[in-house]
């Protein structure tokens, strides 16, 4: 069975626990599949094909050393074997969430992760600057300086994870997305998409597993305080529309 591999919590990260929690190299001996971000809260993490990739904040996109490191994601081996599955006439984030929802619908307590492609008639993204001084800022003030970029007619690939409500504060409950262009060359968290088709494989995740971060500030946090508004507000915020 293959299993969803999870660095740090959510919670440490809203609080500003950017810190290494594992390097790139071990983050991609547990998988080849996944979404994340990096230490100092450096860009948005893509993991694709095996590959460790950095959506920056000055909209290019960097492949990540082995011996660079995650602060917070999450990864699985992906299975390749499952059937391919279309959806059409996506108008919206909002849309792709509806789309997907048949295909999750029989259990919505379990993990999925989805690895899809398309060519996006839009692809809306923001990524956050790096924190190069400590003590870093909570990620609600950080999401305030993000960039955002708009792109027409890509062709790329979006890495969706699906949480199950339960592990709020542990993870971001619902589908969290990142887009990565089939080029290499542009990615990020998303915020709004459009496309005329997107194919995509689902894999359901029944084997969860996480990796704490192994540093002074995160044994003093208070993980329990209810940061959900903060918390969407960061994941679905996009500063100027
Ligand atoms: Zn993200």
């Amino acid at each position: 069975m293959n299993k969803m591999f999870q660095a740090s919590t959510l919670n440490a990260l809203m609080l500003g626990n950017y810190d290494k929690t594992v390097s790139v190299a071990e983050m991609l001996k547990r998988g080849d599949t996944g979404i994340g971000t990096y230490e100092g809260l450096d860009g948005e993490a893509i993991f694709f094909n095996g590959r460790a990739y950095k959506g920056t904040a000055d909209g290019t996109v960097v492949e990540m050393n082995l011996n660079d490191n995650v602060a917070f994601g999450n990864v699985t081996k992906f299975d390749e074997s499952v059937k391919t599955n279309i959806v059409r006439d996506i108008k919206s984030l909002a849309d792709f969430k509806e789309a997907l929802a048949p295909y999750i619908n029989h259990n919505l307590n379990q993990f999925y992760v989805i690895k899809s492609e398309g060519v996006f008639k839009t692809m809306h993204v923001r990524a956050c600057y790096k924190q190069e001084e400590k003590p870093y800022k909570t990620l609600a003030e950080v999401a305030s300086c993000q960039r955002e970029y708009k792109y027409e007619n890509i062709p790329g690939y979006v890495i969706a994870i699906y949480c199950p409500n339960y592990v709020e504060g542990i993870n971001l409950p619902g589908w969290h997305f990142h887009f990565l262009s089939k080029d290499l060359t542009k990615g990020g968290h998303i915020l709004g998409l459009s496309s005329a088709e997107i194919f995509f494989k689902l894999n359901e995740q029944r084997n969860y597993e996480i990796i704490l971060p192994n540093n002074i500030e995160f044994t003093k946090l208070n993980l329990c305080e209810d940061l959900k508004a903060k918390t969407e507000a960061v994941e679905g915020a996009s500063q100027h529309k």
